[in-house]
This record gives structure tokens, C-alpha cells and sequence, in this order.
């Protein structure tokens, strides 16, 4: 398995979107010392990951120091990295062209621009076509994460996507965080596996996570905790999250299948986002221990 990681330096960010999952659980203010980044940068190079993804709150409010991580990796470990923002820093094509030289002459591998209908309420989507067409200038590979409940109000978003011509790939709105309370659209998928790679995430706390998405929500069991930087290494923690037996039923058997064997209704499953059977399946003390019970024998006999 190849390791990657999602970093999180810092939970600050510059805007307050309505969906967002990295929000109310925790602080908002939490931050690591640069040092100690760079300390835990080489940890995970000689723990061979191979990819670090930079994201959290809004990452490039620390531009200067993110660039100094960046060319850390690229310099120093040969690590690829990708920056998750919202574009606030793109106002116009010669900002945008500023902090993109800035990036790429640094090392950058990747640009991943977020934008939804939420995301545009506090910044111009004209933001995140600056800093597209700045990364298509300039040589850098990007793409936007489309964040969508999939209602016919995103319609125009999309479009706009479309219109100039920019590469995008849609991305559930996950009902955690601040859209915990958000109304569900019924919807009905395919009877689809929902395996996940399940990449690991570190939060500026040095608490590690086994999932980046909702995992760091299921309080009730943090079934997802994989442990914290002050009491166990890099190399400790990513080997418990690969050899933990029902993590790896998650990124080979997939949600379905376990939600199938726990019990649900196949009409029942379909009803369901991957994350939210995921909640019902691993946040629920009851349930996972039955899991558990069954993580070596009757989960182990569901493969075809
Ligand atoms: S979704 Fe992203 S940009 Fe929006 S508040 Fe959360 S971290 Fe900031
Ligand atoms: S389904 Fe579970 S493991 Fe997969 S992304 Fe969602 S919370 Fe993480």
C-alpha cells in the first residue's frame, strides 16, 4: 500500500462556509509551530509517504510557511504534495500568478481548488477561475473539488465549470460538521461497493486519524482515532491503521457489503451517502463491537 497523508497544519480559516466538516468539532484557532511541522515532515519521509496532501482550515493563509513545508518535501524527501484552498489569495490573475510561481518554483505537485454553491458565498468563483487559469499557465496541475448536494441549485455552478472549460470532479457534501443539520435530498445510488483508501489524516492537535472525511466525527467511538504524535511515532500509528482488520474490510469489502452483513436492507442501503452508513455502522458502541466480534470470521466469509 502506498502511504499518503492528509497534513493539517493549522484549523484557521479565512471564511466560515455552512458545509464545512473541518468546522465546530474542534477549535478553530489550533496551529503547529513550523519546526515542529518540519520535524514531523522528515518523521513521515522515513516512514516512506510518499504523498502529503496540505489541508484542514484554509492552508495558504500561512503562504510563506506552507512554501517552506512544500519545499521541504520536494527538496529535501522527494515527497509529492498537494494544497487543498478556497482560492481567497486568486483576486486577480496577477495575484493569482504570484502565489502559483511561489508554489511551483518551491516544489508543488498540486492544486486541489474547492468551490460550491457554499464556498462561493464569501468568495468570487471569478477567484478560483484566476487561480485554474493560473495553473494552467503556469504549468501546475490543478483540479476543483465541486462540492454538491447534487440539487438542481447547483446546476448553475456546474455550468460555470463547464463554460470555461476547467477540469472538476463533483464531491458529495458530507452531512458532518456544520452540515450536520443540513436536509438530506433523497436520492437512490447504484448498489456500489463504497470501498475507501482510507488516507490517514493529521489534525494540528498531532491526534492522527484513520479516514480525512467524516472519520474524525464518530465521538462516540472514535473508532477512527488512530492516537496522538506525543505517545506513539508515524511509523506506529500508520501500522495500526493498516493492519487494523475492519479498516481493511472498509477499503476492500466496502461500506455496502459490511451495512449488508450488519443487517440492512439492500433498499435500505441505497438510500444511503457512504458516509453516513459508514456513521451508522462505526459510531454506534453497539454495533461496532458486533463488528468487531466478526472482523476475523463472519466479515472474513462475505468476500467473492
Ligand atoms: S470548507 Fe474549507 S474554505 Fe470553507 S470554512 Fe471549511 S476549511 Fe474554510
Ligand atoms: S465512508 Fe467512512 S471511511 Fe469512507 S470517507 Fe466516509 S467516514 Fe471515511
Amino acid at each position: 500500500m502506498m502511504r499518503k497523508t492528509a497534513f493539517g497544519y493549522s484549523t484557521r480559516c479565512n471564511i466560515r462556509c455552512e458545509h464545512c466538516v473541518a468546522a465546530d468539532a474542534i477549535p478553530d484557532n489550533l496551529k503547529m509551530e513550523l519546526d515542529q511541522a518540519k520535524e514531523i515532515i522528515a518523521e513521515m519521509a522515513a516512514a516512506h509517504i510518499l504523498g502529503i496532501s496540505f489541508t484542514a482550515g484554509e492552508p495558504l493563509i500561512y503562504l510563506d510557511e506552507i512554501t517552506e513545508l512544500i519545499k521541504l518535501c520536494h527538496q529535501e524527501y522527494g515527497i509529492y504534495t498537494r494544497i487543498v484552498t478556497n482560492s481567497f489569495w486568486a483576486r486577480t490573475p496577477e495575484l493569482a500568478d504570484n502565489c502559483i510561481v511561489q508554489l511551483k518554483e518551491n516544489g508543488l505537485s498540486q492544486l486541489r481548488l474547492s468551490y460550491s454553491r457554499w464556498h462561493q458565498k464569501n468568495i468570487a468563483r471569478q477567484n478560483v477561475l484566476n487561480a485554474a487559469q493560473g495553473c494552467q499557465k503556469n504549468g501546475l496541475d490543478y483540479f476543483i473539488s465541486f462540492v454538491t448536494d447534487f440539487s438542481q441549485q447547483d446546476d448553475a455552478c456546474e455550468q460555470y465549470l463547464r463554460d470555461h472549460d476547467l477540469i472538476y470532479f463533483p464531491e458529495p457534501v458530507i452531512f458532518a460538521g456544520r452540515a450536520e443539520s443540513f436536509d438530506r435530498l433523497p436520492i437512490h445510488t447504484d448498489y456500489q461497493e463504497n470501498c475507501c483508501l482510507m488516507n490517514p489524516y493529521l489534525a494540528p492537535s498531532l491526534d492522527m486519524y484513520g479516514c480525512c472525511d467524516a472519520g474524525s466525527h464518530f465521538t462516540r467511538t472514535n473508532f477512527f482515532h488512530l492516537g496522538n504524535l506525543k505517545d506513539s511515532s508515524i511509523e506506529q500509528l500508520l501500522q495500526k491503521s493498516e493492519t487494523n482488520s475492519l479498516y481493511n474490510h472498509i477499503r476492500t469489502l466496502g461500506i455496502t457489503a459490511i451495512a449488508s452483513f450488519a443487517g440492512f436492507k439492500a433498499r435500505e442501503i441505497i438510500q444511503y451517502r457512504k458516509c453516513e452508513l459508514c456513521e451508522k455502522l462505526f459510531n454506534s458502541p453497539d454495533m461496532l463491537a458486533m463488528l468487531q466480534r466478526e472482523a476475523h470470521s463472519g466479515l472474513n466469509a462475505r468476500y467473492r
